[in-house]
């Protein structure tokens, strides 16, 4: 398959969340592209409506593209438990959404132990799907995965969103809310994905 690559110049990150845009603005610092963010451009956000990760990060993607009329990348990205088929996966921002509309992560962290609590499986993955956009409709997705297991109570107040309540497989017993933001940006869901679109679809980095 071809993709399509990038040409330097201006960027748009279709997102509001700061979490995610503090991981991949650092992932783009060495690629020579000026980033904007979607909040900084006065974007709205557009209903996830796919029941894929890849599918909502393309909504998000191309209604940013079409919007600004620049290249645009988006992340959708969630928590899944093995003892909860899976959940909550694509809903995972919803599972943390009060009825005021603002987000309390801890309710949804703790939402995901009252229904998994007693389950013999641990296991859980963290998934990110990265789609770059184009104004013409072109999109170029990819998608990465984190494995490990989940725990609670929640530990460590350095990551955002689930990270307090997931140990990965190769995290030394730490959870990515404990860990230091190098080790997580290591090899986490969202820089598995990262590498992926590099490798297919960004300029030769500086
Ligand atoms: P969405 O992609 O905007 O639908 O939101 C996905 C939600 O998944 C985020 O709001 C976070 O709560 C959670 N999430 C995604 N990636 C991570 C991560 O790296 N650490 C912790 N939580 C994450």
């Amino acid at each position: 398959m071809t993709h399509r690559r990038l040409e330097r110049g201006r960027l748009v990150l279709a997102s509001h969340n700061a979490g995610k845009l503090r991981e991949v603005a650092a992932m783009l610092a060495p690629f020579g592209l000026e980033v904007v963010s979607a909040g900084a451009l006065g974007l709205p956000e557009p209903e996830e409506t796919a029941d894929t990760f890849l599918g909502n990060a393309a909504i998000k993607a191309l209604a940013a593209a079409r919007a600004t009329g620049l290249p645009s990348l988006a992340d959708d990205s969630g928590f899944s438990v093995a003892a909860l088929g899976g959940d909550p996966g694509v809903r995972t921002a919803d599972w943390a959404t009060l009825p005021d509309g603002g987000r309390d992560y801890m309710a949804g962290m703790r939402k995901v132990e009252e229904r998994a609590r007693g389950a013999a499986d641990r296991g859980a993955w963290f998934t990110c799907a990265l789609v770059l956009a184009w104004p013409d409709g072109r999109t170029e997705g990819f998608e990465g995965e984190a494995r490990g297991r989940w725990v609670w109570p929640p530990r460590g107040d350095r990551g955002f969103g689930y990270d307090p309540m997931f140990v990965p497989d190769d995290g030394h017993g730490q959870t990515f809310g404990e860990m230091a933001p190098e080790t997580k940006h290591a090899s986490n869901h969202r820089a598995r994905a990262f590498a992926l679109l590099a490798r297919h679809c960004l300029p030769s980095p500086d």
